[in-house]
């Protein structure tokens, strides 16, 4: 078949791979200059640096995960971590995820955040039900204490909204619940281990996480076109056709409001619940330091709190690869999102590096360079409306013909490994259908 992949991001170009491994004759276009979208990295002298936040390597899909190690060299072309992730709580370091480490708090905290916790347990046992806004689902779930001290500061900074605006669906599957014995075993002092299928993790020895999108492009057998602007997309007869040219199946990545005027067939309706999607973007900040002596073994952290300023994560990103900084140096990735209303200046990046500075990242006087890069599609603003809306935009989509999948081609919240893992779907999709030539919908688990 001939096949066109509209978005040359980790999503495309893994679709493009599995599908040319196939024989099909497939075509990437890609608006950027290179492929990689979130998943870029760039250079700055010595140093690498990742263009979106800090990205690691991992998935709870072996399939997935040893697809994405082989893109990337294996084990000689990749670094291993055991995570080390923290908070940081006022002036202490508190083990993440947050309720296995709440033993670090002061005595008062522990026994607000366990009074909370208990009665929130207590409620749910006898049949509290499940909110369906996320501030309510925060304390349903983790009490008064525990939402007070942690996770409301920080999903505020993040989510930049009020969280009641917000819905709760979407943490179900995310957030998994850690023992109430794990909690009660970290309030006494005996640390205990959260997210366990994420307490591991590699990155790429050289080039930052785009090394994966690389490995993916080079010998893939697909005709990947960069510096494309794409200016109709339509259903032709039993096939389709992107600005003329003929193809037997288009597939979309590309964020849905970014390709949606493009595509001439969309019924008014499905337009409109596109174009109320909202993403909320992010500006990663990179910043480069002269070292005295080796960074802590942090992998990243969270900062919940205002008076650390407006990061809501750093990355530790030397520690990810010792090519990822030059000797004697170590760097950064301070991540601040924002919803289209941040224009960082040089002033504003010297307040952001300053609080840091306050928090106890690092020294502002060791600061050797500060590079930030905007992202306009980071996030989904998943608000209570979002889950009907984008399920009327999927049904169309899947009944049309057209395919469309990736973090933002679908607005599935997922990591790079599940835009992989959805590759594989779509492309087992496409087998059935060059097999058959029958239309059925497309059916992502
Ligand atoms: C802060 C942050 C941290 C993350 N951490 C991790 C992590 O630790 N591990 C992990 O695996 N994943 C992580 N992710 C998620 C990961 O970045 C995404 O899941 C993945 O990169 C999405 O790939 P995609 O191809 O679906 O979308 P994108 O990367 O958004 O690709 C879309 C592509 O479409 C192109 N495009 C846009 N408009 C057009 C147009 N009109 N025509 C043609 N092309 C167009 C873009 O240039 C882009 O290349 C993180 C994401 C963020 C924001």
């Amino acid at each position: 078949m001939k096949i066109a992949i509209l978005g040359g991001g980790i999503s495309g170009v893994a679709l493009a791979r599995l599908c040319a491994a196939d024989g099909h004759d497939v075509v990437v276009l890609e608006q950027a200059e290179r492929p990689g979208g979130l998943c870029k990295s760039r250079r700055y002298g010595e140093f690498t640096f990742d263009e979106a936040g800090g990205h690691i390597l991992f998935s709870k899909d072996k399939r997935v995960l040893d697809w994405q190690l082989a893109r990337c060299g294996g084990e000689a072309g990749t670094v291993r971590t055991v995570r080390n992730t923290k908070i940081r709580w006022h002036d202490r370091w508190v083990p993440y995820p947050f309720e296995n480490g709440v033993g670090h708090l002061t005595k008062q905290a522990i026994v607000e955040c366990m009074a909370g916790y208990i009665e929130a347990y207590v409620g749910r046992r006898i049949g509290a039900p499940c909110p369906d806004n996320f501030g309510d689902w925060i304390r349903w779930r983790m009490g008064d204490g525990f939402a007070r001290h942690f996770m409301v500061p920080y999903n505020e900074k993040i989510w930049k909204c009020d969280l009641s605006r917000m819905a709760s669906d979407w943490v179900a599957g995310r957030v998994p619940e850690a023992p109430i014995e794990d909690i009660l075993k970290s309030a006494v002092g005996l640390d205990t281990e959260g997210y366990a299928h994420q307490s591991v993790f590699w990155f790429p020895r050289h080039g930052g996480f785009e090394a994966m999108v690389r490995g993916t492009v080079a010998g893939g057998g697909f005709d990947l076109q960069c510096g494309v602007k794409i200016s109709r997309v339509e259903r032709r007869g039993d096939g389709f056709a992107v600005d003329g040219t003929a193809f037997d199946l288009v597939v979309n990545t590309v964020p849905l409001p970014q390709i949606e005027p493009v595509f001439a067939d969309l019924p008014d309706a499905v337009r409109a619940d596109i174009r109320a999607l909202r993403p909320i973007s992010l500006v990663n900040l990179m910043i480069g330091v002269r070292l005295d002596e080796p960074l802590p073994p942090l992998s990243w952290i969270y900062l919940p709190f205002a008076d650390q300023g407006p990061t809501n994560r750093v990355t530790y990103f030397s520690n990810y690869s010792p090519h990822n900084a030059p000797a004697g140096h170590g760097s950064f990735l301070a991540e601040v999102t924002h919803r289209g209303e941040l224009r960082p200046d040089a002033a504003w990046l010297r307040e952001v590096t300053k609080a840091l500075d306050r928090a106890g990242i690092l020294q502002q006087e060791h600061v050797v360079l500060t590079e930030w890069c905007n992202n306009e599609y980071a996030y989904i603003d998943q608000d209570l409306a979002f889950a009907s809306r984008i399920a009327r935009v999927r049904a169309w989509f899947d009944a049309s013909g057209y395919l469309t999948f990736g973090r933002f081609g679908r607005y599935e919240y997922h990591n790079s490994d599940q835009c992989i893992g959805r590759a594989m779907q779509v492309h087992e999709h496409i087998r059935t259908l060059s097999a058959t030539g029958a239309r059925a919908p497309l059916q992502l688990g």
